[in-house]
């Protein structure tokens, strides 16, 4: 038994804390759990109050090597000892963090830059590409999320990110994305022909000026719902914004770092984005992100000319370091795919037995859990989403909720078999209930 929970939640704890982050917070994150985190270690976490939980959410979808992992905490404490901050100085840490990138990485991307957050990562791509095209349209999909700063914000697809922040970064073109379950041409993804791509020439048709410097687009929509594209569109896609000369940015910031079965989700097509992104798994709990891409791109800019005050700061180098030996030396790509597909299974059981579980998807471990108020209508039921958050905790497991009516299944990736068969008994038993 791996969870353990004594009582009702919140405990008093978590209670009195949950209280004081009502009060003095800015209440502008999402909470849903009710807990506060003590500590953790691997995908097992300690509330305030002691009780143990199955992490289901790696801390949204950050954790990849397990909460607090040895290996990672001894390389932050020996770097935090040595050196913290030089600022724009290369240190041996940041250039083989960045050597190692680019190799693991498809060829033409020859060119780190480091950055904090995802949404820098993704705002650095937007100015890289402007600046190398001389053209300022970007074209992204319904449902796209790239982060929340202005640049990313704008070409951002997801319902509601825009909303009363306008006016936005001009040259923003929306194009529909395949969310198969949804389709927004009412289509059946076995005879559509991928008509989505069809309709992207008309997208830019009617929408652009004829200035679209480059695409963005994640390998699966993160924050709309774990949504994966049918496979070979994003080969495709790649293919149809060469033959137009649009540069190709694939965000990575959820999607890499072992988290779908492989290193990077772009090695499942074989795609040769122009610009990547990445983040979160890349440090997989310490600040870190990246932006890799051609010389012939980033060399339009001069030296000064993008700068982040911590981005590629020692320690975070020295961690994302750490993190690659990790994923390799404990085989975390295979270890995704292997438990992801138990728990896929399972979970595909269960919905055979729910009215309210639409849809069960994923790849690796990003399993998404649709929740409908039944199979027929499938409408959204974001009311009983979150009643299903609630009674699992209460049992024992810890999940998220992303787009009012989908939960986010996915563990830090060093789940064991034992521990993915615990957390999915307990969701069985929950979606008994309901
Ligand atoms: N891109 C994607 C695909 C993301 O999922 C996120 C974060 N959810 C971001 C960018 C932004 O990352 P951050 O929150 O670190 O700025």
């Amino acid at each position: 038994m791996y969870a353990n929970v004594k009582g009702q939640l919140p405990g008093p704890l978590s209670k009195k804390y949950m209280e004081e982050s009502a009060k003095y917070e800015s209440g502008t994150t999402s909470q849903q759990a009710p807990i506060v985190w003590d500590s953790a270690q691997g995908v097992i976490i300690t509330d305030v109050d002691g009780n143990k939980f199955i992490d289901l959410t790696s801390g949204v979808l950050v954790t990849n090597v397990g909460h607090c992992h040895p290996k990672l905490t001894a390389a932050i404490q020996r770097a935090a000892g040595r050196l913290m901050n030089c600022y724009d100085f290369p240190t041996p840490e940041r250039v083989t963090l960045a050597k190692r990138l680019v190799e693991a990485t498809p060829e033409n991307l020859d060119r780190c830059f480091f950055t904090v957050t995802g949404s820098e990562a993704t705002d650095s791509a937007l100015r890289v590409v402007r600046r190398a095209t001389g053209r300022h349209e970007i074209l992204s999909f319904y449902g796209g999320f790239h982060g929340r700063s202005y640049g990313p914000m704008s070409v951002a697809g997801k319902t509601g990110t825009k909303r009363k922040f306008g006016p936005v970064v001009p040259g923003s073109i929306l194009a529909p994305y395949p969310y198969c379950f949804r389709c927004p041409f009412k289509k059946k993804p076995e005879s559509c022909g991928m008509f989505c791509l069809e309709f992207l020439d008309r997208v830019v048709e009617a929408q652009s000026t004829g200035d679209i410097a480059a695409l963005i687009i994640e390998p699966y929509q993160g924050s709309s719902g774990f949504i994966f594209p049918p496979d070979g569109f994003l080969k495709k896609l790649e293919q149809w914004a060469k033959e137009r000369d649009i540069i190709f940015i694939l965000d990575e910031v959820q999607a890499s770092f072992g988290r779908t079965g492989k290193l990077f989700a772009l090695e499942w097509e074989g795609l040769r984005p122009n610009v990547l992104c990445l983040g979160k798994g890349i440090g997989s709990s310490v600040p870190a992100a990246a932006m890799l891409t051609e010389t012939r791109l980033i060399s339009a800019l001069g030296p000064g000319e993008m700068s982040s005050t911590y981005g590629g700061n020692p320690v975070s180098s020295a961690a994302g370091l750490a993190v690659l030996d990790i994923i390799a030396e404990e085989k975390l790509p295979e270890n995704a795919l292997k438990v992801g597909a138990y728990m896929k299974e399972r979970l595909q059981k269960v919905q055979e037995k729910s009215q309210i579980l639409g849809d069960v998807r994923g790849r690796g471990l990003v399993i998404g859990l649709e929740i409908v108020k039944d199979r027929e209508s499938i409408e959204p039921a974001p009311d009983i989403t979150m009643e299903i958050i609630r009674r699992a905790a209460q049992e024992g497991v810890i999940m998220g909720r992303v787009a009012g009516n989908i939960i986010r299944v996915a563990p830090p990736l060093v789940i064991t078999m034992e521990q993915a068969e615990e957390a999915v008994d307990i969701l069985e038993r929950v979606f008994a209930q309901f």
